[in-house]
């Protein structure tokens, strides 16, 4: 079986894409997703390919649903990163009132 990353194979990825996985193993590769940029880019190639090859048929991707799962990679993506900003600012803030006295 063909991997992507150390955890995650190409087939995990068409099935994520083909909507066959479970809820858990959906959270699971779009956690993954998160840390895993070789995923996230194997995944939208393998988007654009079935896209590609669908265009002429009828699109088995729902109306938008990639934008959804890119605006919630982003939005997750946002949150993560903004707790790791808050919780270095008020790291910060303690060393100043510690050291400083503000
Ligand atoms: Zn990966």
């Amino acid at each position: 079986m063909a991997k992507i990353c150390k955890e995650i194979s190409v087939d995990e990825i068409t099935d994520y894409i083909g909507g066959r996985l479970s809820r858990r193993e959906v959270l699971r590769i779009q956690e993954h997703f998160l840390s895993c940029w070789e995923c996230r880019n194997e995944t939208n190639i393998l988007l654009a390919i079935q896209y590609d090859i669908d265009s002429s048929e009828d699109p088995p991707i729902p109306e938008g649903a990639i934008e959804r799962i890119m605006e919630d990679l982003r939005i997750r993506e946002e949150a993560k990163s903004k707790k790791e900003t808050e919780s270095f600012c008020a790291r910060f803030r303690n060393f100043l009132k510690k050291h400083f006295l503000f």
